[in-house]
């Protein structure tokens, strides 16, 4: 059972999916006005935790991050180079892409662009407004949060409103109260718009994310991730219109992660602690310490990031790698040994602490004793083949999640061969208690299996995933 403390209940529950086996999830990304830093980094590998977690318990995650190409900040940084907004975005985007790859991050299935769903945002606008959710302040649509009475239960936001509805003023836009938002804004000189019913105009911020998720994953989500930074406005934004148009529950479990310190403070430009993963890795950083760094905290814990830290992060990688070296080249010539046992024993408490919302600190703490127990069983030599064996599997298994290349192998054993053959025989079968068995045997030996429709299942190696496509 997998518990996972979902932040509108304010508890721990126990995690279902709507459909059996299947997680949809949805995680808000970057804005591509520039590099991400390490604090977008947090979220993003925290994420990549989560999800590999859920696909080790042998569930199909189907992911989507949004991509903001069209805001304030990348309007400006376009006309600033004097280049097309698409030109502009398309190198942070490559740019994004690349520093996942570098962090080992598992690709999300799909990578939705803003600019590229206009017509599904509009589509949600109209759809609010014919339920009468907005009003319409010269050529920009808003939401009247004071129509949606659930509005704040995210954030537990008491929201005290303008009773008389005299108009407030925000900077540029008018509107009734300060909580309401903006759907579609009313076209600015020089700026990028798109034509609509309602004049030209773009789409507010909040709208791309409620009509992408419904667009790639249906009305209601199973998970929906971001940083803490992103629960008011904008996940209660999302709730509001999400809700509003479907009249459905729009997430089943909501998941934010704490903020990050550099050296013990905000991190800020002005201060010389802001770091992208490039600066990192230009001061020659191995990017999987920045990764060991960022994924080894517990996530609703705050995170201090520190170039001690990633000292730390470094030889704690060494150990592993020292191991795991030790037990490649190991030949085994004993008959019985406690290997095998103690790999199942830690692999047991490993699974439950990442399944009690995912506890790292305490899912490390068992692999750290377990690394001294094997290093103490190799000193003597009389480790057995199956010992050796359980080891490697065992390894491989934990890289699955950490994903920290401890163990590479190219090629999937004949053993692996032969399960998935016989899991196809399986399915076609309809036996699926026996197909999900095996599904569930060739994850924990570090496979993953996608299933091609119709046809045969492709294999791939977790952590080697076709980047190459995107
Ligand atoms: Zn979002």
């Amino acid at each position: 059972m997998i518990q996972l403390y979902d932040t509108y209940e304010g508890r721990k529950r126990e995690f279902k999916p709507v459909e059996r086996g299947v997680v949809r999830m949805y995680t808000c990304g970057p804005t591509v006005y520039d590099y991400a830093h390490i604090g977008n980094f947090r979220a993003y590998i925290f994420e990549d935790l989560l999800r590999r977690f859920l696909e080790r318990s042998a569930y199909r995650v189907i992911q989507v991050m949004n991509i903001t190409d069209v805001d304030d900040k990348t309007i400006t940084g376009a006309a600033k180079e004097g280049v097309s907004l698409r030109d502009y975005t398309d190198k942070y985007v490559q740019a994004f892409f690349e520093d996942l790859k570098t962090l080992n991050i598992e690709p999300a299935e799909h990578y939705p662009r803003a600019t590229d769903y206009i017509p599904d945002m509009l589509k949600l606008v109209r759809a609010l407004k014919d339920k009468g959710f907005t009003y319409e302040t010269e050529g920009s649509v808003y939401f009247r949060v004071a129509s949606f009475p659930k509005y704040g239960a995210l954030s537990k936001k008491k929201l005290e409103f303008n009773i008389s509805g005299a108009r407030v003023d925000n900077d540029e836009y008018e509107k009734e109260q300060w909580v309401d938002f903006v759907l579609w804004k009313k076209k600015k000189e020089g700026e990028p718009s798109w034509p609509s019913e309602f004049g030209d105009g773009r789409p507010g911020w909040h709208i791309e994310c409620s009509a992408m998720s419904t667009k790639l994953l249906g009305e209601t989500l199973d998970i929906h991730t971001g940083g803490e930074d992103n629960i008011f406005p904008h996940h209660e934004n999302e709730i509001a219109q999400s809700e509003a148009a479907s009249g459905r529950k729009f997430v089943n479990y909501w998941l934010h992660c704490r903020f990050l310190l550099v050296e013990g403070e905000k991190m800020a430009k002005s201060k010389g602690n802001f770091f992208t993963l490039r600066d990192l890795v230009k001061d020659g950083w191995d990017p999987m310490a920045v990764r060991y760094l960022l994924i080894s905290h517990n996530y609703r814990q705050p995170l201090n990031f520190t170039k001690e830290g990633l000292k730390q992060a470094e030889n704690t990688l060494k150990r592993f790698d020292d191991l795991a070296s030790r037990i490649m080249s190991y030949k085994p010539e004993g008959v019985k040994d406690k290997l095998a046992a103690s790999c199942k024993a830690c692999r047991e408490k490993w699974e439950r602490a990442l399944a009690d919302d995912l506890n790292i600190a305490e899912a490390l703490a068992a692999l750290f004793d377990w690394m001294n127990e094997a290093n103490a069983v190799l000193d003597r030599t009389d480790v057995s083949t199956a010992g050796i064996k359980a080891a490697k599997e065992f390894l491989r298994d934990i890289d699955s999640v950490l994903g920290l290349k401890i163990y590479d192998e190219i090629e999937p054993s004949e053993e692996i061969i032969d399960k998935i053959n016989e899991r196809t025989k399986a399915r076609s079968a309809k036996d699926f208690a026996k197909s999900d068995c095996l599904r569930k045997e060739i994850l924990e030996a570090g496979w993953a299996l996608k299933d091609g429709s119709p046809g045969e299942p492709s294999l791939y190696k977790r952590r080697k995933r076709k980047w190459d496509e995107l």
